[in-house]
Formats: C-alpha cells, structure tokens, sequence
C-alpha cells in the first residue's frame, strides 16, 4: 500500500522499553482512514438511526475489539445496550502499557476527535450518560489537548446537554489518569482503580458490560475501537468488511519496533504475512518477531509466511522485530524481569511462578541449565497459564514455551560462563 508518511519521535515508547532494540529515531505513522475521516459525520448519522441499526451496522461490518483480545464490538455494545442497571458507563481504556504498544498514543494525539465521537456514539447505543478515559499515566502530556478537545466538544454541542438537538440525549466525558501500573489496563483492574483502590484484576464473569464501574454495566473499549467505529458508522460496514479476511475484516494500526529501519505506526490490512510486514518495515534478514506485544506470540524467521489475522496470528498490532545478533535468552529475561515488576501479586503462579522461570533462564544463560530442569520449567509454564486470573499471568510464560519450541539449539548450546 502506497506509505502516508507522518514523522514522529517515538523516543518516548522506546523509554519506556527497560532494554530498548533497534532503531530509536523516528516512527513513520501511516493512520490514512482516520486522516480522511469527516469530522462528526458518523455521529450526525447515527443520531438518525436507533440503537438497533447502528448496532447491526457494526456487527456487519465484522469489526473485533482493538486492545488486543478481538471481541466482536457489536456484540458488546448489543450486551451493553441489554445490559439491566442505571446509569450505565461507556470507558475508554486508554492505558496503553504493552510493551512495543503506542498506536493509541498516535490516535489520542492527532485524532482525539474521533474517539470522543466514538465514544458519544457508544452512549447513545447503550444509554450511558458518563464517558470515562482512563489515560495511561506515561500519556499526560496528552491531557491538556484532550481537555481542550474535550471543551470544543462541549462548545459544539457534541457533548453535554440534548446532544445535537436530539432531547433526552445526553452525555459527558471527563479523563480519570492511570499511575503507572500496566495491570490497570486489563478492564476489571482498571475499573478497580476508578473506584479508587489497588489495580487488582476481578474474576469474571460477571462482565463488566453486566457488572463493571460501580456494579453498573460499563462498556469498556480501547481507543483504536472507537475511531474504527467512526469510520465504519460513516462509511459503511460493506466498505470496512471489503478489506482484510473472511474472520479479520478491515485494517489495523500496527506499532512496529524493533530491528528495522522504520520503526513507526502503520495502518494495514489484516491478513498480511510478517515476511510482509518485514518488508514494509525494513526488518527483513530478524531471526524472530513478536506479534501481539510482550503477551502475544513469538515468530520464528521459518514461520514468517504466517498471517497477521485472527484464523492465524490473530494477537493484536504490536510487532517488535528481532534481528539476527539478538540473544534470545537475553529477550526472554527482559520479558520475565517485566512481568515479575507489574504483576499485581493475587495469584502466586504469576507472583512465584514467574520468579521461578527468570531464574531458570539465568541458569540457561550461564550455560548450567539441563535439558531435564528446562522441562520441569515448562511445565511449570502450563501451570502459570492455566492457574493465572489475568492475561498477564496466562501470558507471561508465553515466551519461554516459544524459545523452547523454536530455538532450543541456541539456548542449550552455550557455553558454560567462566570456561
Ligand atoms: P478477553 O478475551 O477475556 O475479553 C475481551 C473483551 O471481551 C473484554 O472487554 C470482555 O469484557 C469482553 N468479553 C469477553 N467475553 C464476554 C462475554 N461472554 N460477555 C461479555 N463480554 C465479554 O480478553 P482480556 O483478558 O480482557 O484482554 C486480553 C488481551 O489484552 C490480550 O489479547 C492482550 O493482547 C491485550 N492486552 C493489551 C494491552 C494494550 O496495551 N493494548 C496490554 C495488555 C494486554
Ligand atoms: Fe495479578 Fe498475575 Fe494474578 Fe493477573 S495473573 S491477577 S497480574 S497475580
């Protein structure tokens, strides 16, 4: 696809990396559709339809939450609209803390507009009268704009009171700050911390859609979900359903770092392959690549005719690329070290278990693992996942399950240190 080009210094996202990769200068963000969205236009139609269409629109349109996990958002908001309990609150989970993950910070930052849109026209489908963005606190300095974005709103009466002249329809958004914990990004933990205690996650169900912000239904949807919404609302689900594949409709904005020479946020198609990708990017001759961030899936280079879409490597846009000098123990101990840091510490396969695995791949990396202990280590893997509540435990032995699979050769071929 012909490249828009939107230079960005992405220093930022790679900060927050403990042990940043690759290029660090610049990111090329590719957001076209948003770009060329019409300001309001999917919000001055929906106010013409009922709730009933707008939800089948969406559902037709195929589109799949955006935060990673891939629940079809029509769904949600018909859950939402069904969903017994008054008032009802529409959140938008802006705490964007997977590692390798900045696409919503390209959102929030130049089409803020669009996911205050969005999120007026998940009120007017569900009935919510309060909209909440929970902000990753490593965004503030976004605040003040999307305060400012916010009042304009409220000026034009696209917020507030009788919201386009339609009476009744009323809806207001205010901006609650994460801080710090990347926990708080899994919905339940998030809903914890609005109501002002520690970020730990539920068990659910119940939903929040059925039981979430102060036991009311709460609908929560990530940034890149509610703009898509917009597109979809104001050009049509046959438009949307035309890109992508038979179970990944439409395009996705892709965070790439890594090992490559354009790093940067891209907007593709579902269904590419990462040799594509690579290509796009200027990654190609890595030995292995992260689709999905530090809880998705890692890709050997042999796989790399594999799709980006949900009937294959369907785990979200975050593609951190590794190139062929990497150490991949070296990348498996950056993930444990991170996942030991941000586990809220509830269940104690995430809080041990992880410790176990980060001491297992030290003794790998020393060369005084054996082949036996490391699969004890796996199966101590299992049981994380199986045991864990949250996807951060279920995930965080993913990477060692992929080193074993894919580059056991490398990890049990290294010289003992100090011989
Ligand atoms: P999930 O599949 O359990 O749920 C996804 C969404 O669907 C949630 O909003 C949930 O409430 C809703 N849902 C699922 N089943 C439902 C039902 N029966 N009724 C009503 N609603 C239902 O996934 P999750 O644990 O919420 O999220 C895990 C994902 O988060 C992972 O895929 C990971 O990639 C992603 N993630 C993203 C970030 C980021 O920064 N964007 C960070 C960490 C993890
Ligand atoms: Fe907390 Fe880990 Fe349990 Fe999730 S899996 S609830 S982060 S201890």
């Amino acid at each position: 696809p012909k490249v828009h080009r939107i230079i960005e210094d992405c220093r930022q996202e790679y900060n927050a990396h403990r042990k940043p990769v690759g290029n660090v200068g610049e990111t090329y963000s590719n957001t076209l559709n948003y770009a060329n969205h019409q300001a309001n236009a999917a919000l001055t139609k929906v106010v013409a339809m009922s709730p009933r269409e707008v939800i089948a629109e969406l559902t037709a349109s195929g589109l799949r939450g955006r935060g990673g996990a891939g629940f079809p958002t029509g769904l949600k908001w018909q859950f939402g609209a069904a969903a017994k309990g008054d008032p009802k609150y529409m959140v938008c989970n802006a705490d964007e803390g997977e590692p390798g993950t900045f696409k919503d910070r390209i959102i929030l930052g130049k089409h803020a507009d669009m996911v205050f849109e969005g999120m007026t026209i998940a009120a007017y489908v569900v009935g919510a009268r309060e909209g909440i963005v929970y902000l990753r606190y490593e965004y503030s300095h976004l605040r003040p704009h999307l305060e400012a974005v916010l009042e304009a709103r409220r000026r034009a009466n696209l917020l507030g009171k009788d919201i386009l002249g339609r009476p009744g329809f009323c809806f207001d958004v205010r901006i609650h700050m994460g801080a710090g914990a990347y926990v708080c990004g899994e919905e339940t933990a998030l809903i914890e911390s609005l109501e002002g205690r520690r970020g730990e996650p539920r068990n659910r169900p119940p939903y929040p859609v059925e039981r979430g912000f102060n036991n009311c239904p709460t609908i929560v949807n990530n940034v890149e979900t509610l703009a898509s919404a917009c597109c979809i609302l104001d050009r049509g689900a046959k438009w949307f359903a035309s890109m992508g594949t038979e179970r990944s409709k439409g395009f996705k904005l892709f965070s790439v770092s890594g090992d490559c020479t354009h790093p940067g946020v891209y907007e593709l198609p579902w269904g590419i392959t990462v040799d594509q990708l690579l290509e796009t990017v200027g990654g190609k001759g890595a030995k292995a690549v992260q689709v999905g961030g530090y809880t998705g899936q890692l890709v050997p280079a042999r796989q790399f005719d594999r799709k980006i879409a949900y009937e294959d490597l369907g785990i979200g846009g975050s593609i951190i690329i590794y190139g062929p000098d990497r150490d991949m123990l070296e990348v498996a101990e950056n993930y444990l070290e991170f996942f030991i840091e941000e586990s809220c510490g509830q269940c104690t396969p995430c809080r041990d278990g992880n410790v176990k695995l980060l001491e297992g791949i030290r003794l790998l990396k020393r060369g005084t693992c054996s082949n036996r202990y490391l699969n004890d280590l796996i199966g101590l893997s299992e049981t994380i996942k199986l045991t864990s509540k949250c996807g951060l435990g279920q995930a965080s032995p993913n990477v060692i399950v992929a080193l074993n699979a894919h580059f056991k050769e490398e990890i049990l071929a290294r010289p003992i240190q100090g011989h």
